[in-house]
Protein backbone atom coordinates (compact mmCIF):
# COMPACT_ATOMS: atom_id res chain seq x y z
CA UNK A 1 0.00 0.00 0.00
CA UNK A 2 0.90 3.46 -0.68
CA UNK A 3 1.91 5.71 1.93
CA UNK A 4 -0.69 7.65 4.00
CA UNK A 5 -0.91 10.92 2.72
CA UNK A 6 -2.77 13.75 4.63
CA UNK A 7 -5.24 14.18 1.92
CA UNK A 8 -8.59 14.66 3.95
CA UNK A 9 -11.89 12.49 3.11
CA UNK A 10 -13.76 14.13 0.36
CA UNK A 11 -17.35 13.06 0.88
CA UNK A 12 -20.59 13.07 -1.81
CA UNK A 13 -23.16 15.53 -2.00
CA UNK A 14 -26.78 14.21 -1.24
CA UNK A 15 -27.74 15.70 -4.04
CA UNK A 16 -25.75 16.19 -6.83
CA UNK A 17 -22.76 13.98 -7.85
CA UNK A 18 -20.16 16.49 -6.93
CA UNK A 19 -17.83 15.44 -4.10
CA UNK A 20 -17.07 17.44 -1.24
CA UNK A 21 -14.86 18.71 1.69
CA UNK A 22 -16.80 18.71 4.07
CA UNK A 23 -16.60 21.37 7.15
CA UNK A 24 -17.92 19.33 9.76
CA UNK A 25 -19.06 15.69 9.92
CA UNK A 26 -22.82 17.16 9.85
CA UNK A 27 -22.47 18.75 6.20
CA UNK A 28 -23.92 16.46 3.87
CA UNK A 29 -24.31 18.84 0.71
CA UNK A 30 -21.58 20.70 -1.26
CA UNK A 31 -23.31 23.86 -1.67
CA UNK A 32 -25.93 26.43 -0.37
CA UNK A 33 -28.40 25.58 -4.17
CA UNK A 34 -28.12 21.87 -2.95
CA UNK A 35 -28.55 22.62 0.22
CA UNK A 36 -31.93 24.33 -0.45
CA UNK A 37 -32.52 21.65 -3.00
CA UNK A 38 -32.64 18.94 0.29
CA UNK A 39 -34.86 21.09 2.64
CA UNK A 40 -37.43 20.89 0.03
CA UNK A 41 -36.93 17.65 -0.58
CA UNK A 42 -37.48 16.79 2.79
CA UNK A 43 -40.16 19.02 3.06
CA UNK A 44 -42.24 17.28 -0.05
CA UNK A 45 -41.18 14.06 2.11
CA UNK A 46 -42.88 15.14 5.49
CA UNK A 47 -45.99 16.49 3.29
CA UNK A 48 -46.44 13.10 1.66
CA UNK A 49 -46.36 11.60 4.80
CA UNK A 50 -48.22 13.57 6.93
CA UNK A 51 -51.33 13.08 4.09
CA UNK A 52 -50.68 9.89 4.41
CA UNK A 53 -51.12 9.82 7.97
CA UNK A 54 -54.46 11.87 7.97
CA UNK A 55 -55.76 9.22 4.97
CA UNK A 56 -54.98 6.34 7.80
CA UNK A 57 -56.46 8.24 10.65
CA UNK A 58 -59.81 9.04 8.17
CA UNK A 59 -59.74 5.46 6.95
CA UNK A 60 -59.53 4.43 11.02
CA UNK A 61 -62.42 6.57 11.88
CA UNK A 62 -64.63 5.49 9.03
CA UNK A 63 -64.21 1.94 10.20
CA UNK A 64 -64.57 2.66 13.92
CA UNK A 65 -67.98 3.71 12.64
CA UNK A 66 -68.85 0.43 10.79
CA UNK A 67 -71.42 -2.01 12.27
CA UNK A 68 -71.46 -5.74 12.46
CA UNK A 69 -73.58 -5.88 9.57
CA UNK A 70 -71.26 -3.57 7.70
CA UNK A 71 -68.47 -5.51 8.46
CA UNK A 72 -70.26 -9.08 7.37
CA UNK A 73 -70.77 -7.21 3.91
CA UNK A 74 -67.71 -5.75 3.54
CA UNK A 75 -66.65 -10.08 4.07
CA UNK A 76 -69.27 -10.97 1.66
CA UNK A 77 -67.64 -8.54 -1.04
CA UNK A 78 -64.33 -9.64 -0.52
CA UNK A 79 -65.77 -13.58 -0.73
CA UNK A 80 -67.91 -13.18 -3.52
CA UNK A 81 -65.45 -12.13 -5.70
CA UNK A 82 -62.88 -14.29 -4.81
CA UNK A 83 -65.70 -16.58 -5.99
CA UNK A 84 -66.16 -15.15 -9.54
CA UNK A 85 -62.37 -14.90 -10.02
CA UNK A 86 -61.87 -18.61 -8.50
CA UNK A 87 -64.51 -19.66 -11.43
CA UNK A 88 -63.83 -17.25 -14.04
CA UNK A 89 -63.44 -20.11 -16.52
CA UNK A 90 -66.31 -21.52 -16.08
CA UNK A 91 -70.29 -20.91 -16.57
CA UNK A 92 -73.19 -20.21 -14.81
CA UNK A 93 -73.18 -23.14 -12.50
CA UNK A 94 -77.17 -23.53 -13.24
CA UNK A 95 -78.19 -22.51 -17.10
CA UNK A 96 -74.40 -23.19 -17.95
CA UNK A 97 -74.31 -19.94 -20.06
CA UNK A 98 -71.09 -19.99 -21.14
CA UNK A 99 -68.28 -17.29 -19.41
CA UNK A 100 -67.84 -15.81 -22.72
CA UNK A 101 -71.85 -15.51 -23.67
CA UNK A 102 -72.19 -12.52 -25.66
CA UNK A 103 -74.78 -11.10 -23.22
CA UNK A 104 -71.82 -11.62 -19.84
CA UNK A 105 -69.20 -9.93 -22.05
CA UNK A 106 -70.58 -6.58 -20.96
CA UNK A 107 -69.02 -5.96 -16.93
CA UNK A 108 -71.34 -6.58 -14.12
CA UNK A 109 -72.66 -9.75 -15.34
CA UNK A 110 -72.11 -12.48 -13.04
CA UNK A 111 -72.65 -12.96 -9.10
CA UNK A 112 -71.56 -15.14 -6.85
CA UNK A 113 -74.70 -17.22 -6.11
CA UNK A 114 -74.85 -19.28 -3.03
CA UNK A 115 -76.00 -22.60 -3.42
CA UNK A 116 -77.72 -22.74 0.74
CA UNK A 117 -78.62 -19.31 0.82
CA UNK A 118 -77.19 -16.47 3.30
CA UNK A 119 -80.48 -15.85 4.49
CA UNK A 120 -81.46 -19.59 5.33
CA UNK A 121 -77.92 -20.85 5.95
CA UNK A 122 -75.38 -17.90 7.28
CA UNK A 123 -73.68 -20.22 8.74
CA UNK A 124 -72.05 -21.21 5.16
CA UNK A 125 -71.86 -17.38 3.75
CA UNK A 126 -68.02 -17.78 3.25
CA UNK A 127 -67.80 -21.57 2.36
CA UNK A 128 -66.49 -21.94 -1.10
CA UNK A 129 -67.73 -25.19 -1.62
CA UNK A 130 -71.15 -23.50 -0.99
CA UNK A 131 -70.60 -20.21 -3.63
CA UNK A 132 -70.16 -20.53 -7.80
CA UNK A 133 -70.29 -18.11 -10.62
CA UNK A 134 -73.90 -17.96 -11.52
CA UNK A 135 -75.19 -15.40 -13.62
CA UNK A 136 -77.51 -12.53 -12.49
CA UNK A 137 -80.69 -13.72 -14.07
CA UNK A 138 -80.44 -17.09 -12.47
CA UNK A 139 -79.16 -15.58 -8.88
CA UNK A 140 -81.79 -12.90 -9.08
CA UNK A 141 -85.03 -13.70 -11.60
CA UNK A 142 -85.05 -17.40 -10.55
CA UNK A 143 -84.42 -16.76 -7.30
CA UNK A 144 -80.84 -18.94 -7.37
CA UNK A 145 -82.40 -21.58 -9.86
CA UNK A 146 -81.28 -23.92 -7.26
CA UNK A 147 -82.66 -27.35 -9.41
CA UNK A 148 -80.33 -26.93 -12.09
CA UNK A 149 -77.98 -25.58 -9.49
CA UNK A 150 -77.74 -28.39 -7.35
CA UNK A 151 -77.17 -30.86 -10.68
CA UNK A 152 -74.33 -28.92 -11.78
CA UNK A 153 -72.95 -29.00 -8.55
CA UNK A 154 -72.55 -32.57 -8.14
CA UNK A 155 -70.24 -32.83 -11.22
CA UNK A 156 -68.27 -29.39 -9.36
CA UNK A 157 -67.98 -30.67 -6.00
CA UNK A 158 -68.47 -34.46 -6.07
CA UNK A 159 -72.09 -35.81 -3.69
CA UNK A 160 -69.83 -36.63 -0.97
CA UNK A 161 -69.35 -32.55 -0.77
CA UNK A 162 -72.89 -31.71 -1.55
CA UNK A 163 -74.18 -33.80 0.72
CA UNK A 164 -72.05 -32.26 3.58
CA UNK A 165 -73.41 -29.18 2.27
CA UNK A 166 -77.09 -29.95 2.60
CA UNK A 167 -76.25 -31.33 6.25
CA UNK A 168 -76.69 -29.53 9.49
CA UNK A 169 -73.84 -26.84 10.21
CA UNK A 170 -72.91 -25.34 13.35
CA UNK A 171 -74.48 -22.05 14.14
CA UNK A 172 -71.54 -19.38 13.91
CA UNK A 173 -71.13 -16.10 15.77
CA UNK A 174 -68.82 -13.65 13.86
CA UNK A 175 -67.15 -10.82 15.74
CA UNK A 176 -65.41 -7.58 13.70
CA UNK A 177 -62.40 -9.00 13.94
CA UNK A 178 -62.96 -12.06 12.25
CA UNK A 179 -65.10 -10.55 9.67
CA UNK A 180 -61.30 -8.62 9.22
CA UNK A 181 -59.68 -11.55 9.15
CA UNK A 182 -62.55 -13.17 6.29
CA UNK A 183 -62.14 -9.98 3.90
CA UNK A 184 -58.44 -9.96 4.25
CA UNK A 185 -58.34 -13.92 3.40
CA UNK A 186 -60.50 -13.66 0.21
CA UNK A 187 -58.89 -10.65 -0.95
CA UNK A 188 -55.70 -12.03 -0.59
CA UNK A 189 -56.62 -15.30 -2.51
CA UNK A 190 -58.55 -12.88 -5.14
CA UNK A 191 -55.08 -11.32 -5.63
CA UNK A 192 -53.12 -14.48 -5.45
CA UNK A 193 -55.68 -15.90 -8.61
CA UNK A 194 -54.95 -12.83 -10.37
CA UNK A 195 -51.27 -13.35 -10.14
CA UNK A 196 -50.95 -16.41 -11.20
CA UNK A 197 -52.83 -16.11 -14.11
CA UNK A 198 -50.99 -13.53 -15.55
CA UNK A 199 -47.41 -15.52 -15.27
ZN1 LIG B 1 -24.25 19.21 -4.39
ZN1 LIG C 1 -77.60 -18.78 -15.29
Amino acid sequence: MALQTKKPKLKKCRVCPERFQPMNSMQVVCSVPCSIALAKKQLAKDKAEDEKRKRRDARARKQALLTLSDWVKKAQKAFNAYVRERDREHGCISCSKPANAIEALTGGYWDCGHYRSTGACPELRFEPLNAHKQCKQCNNQLSGNVVEYRINLINRIGAENLEWLEGPHEPKRYRIEDLKQIEAHFKALRKELIKGMGE
